[in-house]
């Protein structure tokens, strides 16, 4: 299971992940962005190398944990 892992500490709401994502996955609410998606989301990683800002993270989880 992927996650989208975002950090308003550090998320600008610039929305320039949002734009990049093919997949619609992430939406920009309220000047901030929202993994609204995230089954959809590939982990292509496109949003994590446009993100300045270091704030967002693609993690993937076991079942388990
Ligand atoms: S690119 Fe980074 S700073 Fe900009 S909205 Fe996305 S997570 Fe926030
Ligand atoms: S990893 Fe790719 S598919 Fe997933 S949210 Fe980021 S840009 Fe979209």
């Amino acid at each position: 299971m992927i996650e989208v892992k975002i950090d308003y500490e550090k998320c600008t709401g610039c929305g320039k992940c949002a734009r990049c994502c093919n997949f619609s996955v992430l939406e920009i609410l309220d000047d901030a962005v929202a993994a609204g998606n995230p089954g959809k989301c590939t982990a292509c990683l496109k949003c994590e190398a446009v993100c300045e800002s270091g704030a967002i993270k693609i993690v993937w989880q076991s079942r388990k944990s």
